[in-house]
């Protein structure tokens, strides 16, 4: 047998009976809990991934450089996430692919379907068994040895594609008594520390927990709330995969972030003579279209270039 063929990725992940091992070269390079590498492919926000590969390789970044923006490794440690990185650059590597966007990923990056799945079966929802999914992931034959390590023989599995990890984790995840719960607040899965736990404590942008911003949206006030909607929905119509194209990314971030900044000042205004009427005008109002984008950017462009002269 060709060694190449039998561990593409260069990894093997040996199972301790309490955990994985990552082991390349006869070294231990990280550990994974079992459940924690699927969690974090379910976790992961398709589209933001989606867009981040595109802008990251219209940008030229090197495919591990890339992967390390794209691949959200807000659930895994840096070790877990390097190796993640290395294991899918050397799969797309061994494809032979180029990456443009997120179809160049391996199927459990890009597969919806997939996800869904898994997700399901994590939740322990059995009834998706029955699906064609199930069956193509059943006929995948894992390379597998017993392997002797510090003294103690394990299962080692080799892996050909990171799809085979996936597997082996899932397949270990359902044997423990683990339980996954879906977080009330931001719909992500997490494996909950108490039965009554409602929400989880992966990390958010903001700098709190899932519990202390569920607690606070709902003693928010209809002020809070109309601007919470409006400043995501603004800066998605100006920032995407379509206006990045067009224009400078830079110039279309400063009329966001000045446009908020604006949003902020009225929000105080408004506040102050209790018009939720007249903030929702001004709202409405300030909404940047496709042509509005148009002239503004012209306009800064063009004050930019006189700055120049
Ligand atoms: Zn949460």
């Amino acid at each position: 047998m060709v060694y190449k063929n039998i561990m593409a990725l260069g990894y093997i992940i040996l199972d301790s009976g309490k955990e994985f091992i990552v082991v390349s070269e006869q070294k231990k390079i990280t550990a994974f809990e079992y459940g924690q590498f699927c969690l974090s492919v379910c976790n992961m926000d398709y589209d933001k991934t989606e867009e981040r590969v595109q802008m990251y390789s219209e940008k030229n970044y090197e495919i591990k450089d890339m992967l390390s923006h794209c691949i959200n490794s807000l659930y895994l440690t840096w070790e877990q996430a390097n190796v993640v990185i290395e294991m899918i650059a050397e799969e797309i590597n061994e494809n032979g692919v180029i990456v443009g966007g997120v179809d160049s990923l391996p199927d459990i990056y890009k597969n919806k379907e997939l996800r869904h799945h898994i997700r399901k079966l994590l939740e322990r929802d059995f009834s998706v068994c029955e699906s064609e999914i199930q069956s193509e992931l059943d006929s995948v034959i894992l390379n597998q040895s017993i392997i002797m390590f510090d003294g103690v023989p394990m299962t080692g599995y080799f892996l050909n594609t990171i799809k085979d990890f996936l597997i082996v984790d899932v397949q270990k995840f359902l044997l423990s008594n683990c339980v996954i719960k879906e977080c009330e607040y931001c719909k992500r899965l997490f494996i909950p520390s108490r039965k009554s736990d409602k929400y989880c404590r992966l990390p958010n942008l903001e700098r709190l927990t899932c519990g202390e911003l569920a607690h606070k949206n709902r003693s928010k006030t209809d002020f809070e709330r109309l601007c919470d909607k409006a400043r995501p929905e603004q800066r998605s119509t100006l920032i995407n995969i379509s206006t990045t194209k067009k224009y400078d990314v830079d110039i279309l971030q400063q009329m966001y972030d000045d446009w908020s900044l604006e949003c902020g000042k009225q929000y105080k205004k408004y506040k102050a003579k209790n018009d939720l009427g007249g903030f929702k005008k001004w709202i409405e109002k300030t909404k940047y279209t496709p042509s509005k984008i148009k002239n503004e950017y012209q306009k800064r462009l063009k004050t930019k270039e006189n700055v120049k002269r």
